[in-house]
């Protein structure tokens, strides 16, 4: 039994964590969804609402689990008895910052493997600050986020859409 844990901040899930998370439930028997409570960024959303997002994104998924952590990410895979950190990969930028956290991990952890998983080429351009960034302008997200997510940015943002629907109200 092989049970992996999939960290990350998800502020918001995009398509493209959940395109790892499919290819993850391939891999492993378990995998655990795991939201960092405070990573070292601005959120948009609360821990809670990150989780719930993913919960209801993966609710048909029987091996999924979501939880929330608030500990070194090694210590969490610990406790939770996952043999496997998975990160997904969408371009070379990535993989410097991945290959120097998996080094540091490997040393708090030698027991623990990093799996990093290549997204889909259409998700390569996807992060969540992006779907934030063009949300916030008045964009349509809805290919690129759940439909639920996409209604949470909404809310979440409405009030900074207003200055970018009077602009397209001008043209
Ligand atoms: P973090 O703050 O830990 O980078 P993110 O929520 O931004 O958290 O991302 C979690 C993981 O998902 C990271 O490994 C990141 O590289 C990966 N990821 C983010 N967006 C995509 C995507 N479009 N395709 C594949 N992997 C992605």
């Amino acid at each position: 039994m092989v049970t992996a844990i999939y960290p990350g901040s998800f502020d918001p899930v995009t398509n493209g964590h959940l395109d790892i998370i499919a290819r993850a439930v391939r891999l492993f028997d378990r995998v655990i969804v795991a939201v960092y409570d405070r990573p070292a960024k601005r959120l948009l959303f609360s821990a809670e609402e990150r989780v719930e997002m993913i919960r209801q994104a993966v609710a048909d998924c029987p091996n999924v689990s979501v939880e929330r952590y608030d500990t070194l990410t090694v210590e969490y895979a610990r406790r939770v008895g996952a043999q496997v950190i998975i990160r997904g990969l969408r371009a070379m930028t990535d993989f410097e910052l991945e290959l120097q956290m998996a080094h540091i991990n490997h040393r708090l952890a030698p027991e623990i493997e990093v799996v990093c998983l290549m997204t889909a080429q259409h998700y390569s351009f996807l992060s969540s600050s992006i779907v934030k960034e063009i949300a916030a302008l008045g964009a349509d997200v809805s290919n690129l986020v759940p439909a639920h997510v996409a209604q949470a940015l909404r809310e979440a943002l409405g009030s900074r859409e207003k200055p970018a629907d009077s602009e397209r109200g001008r043209k």
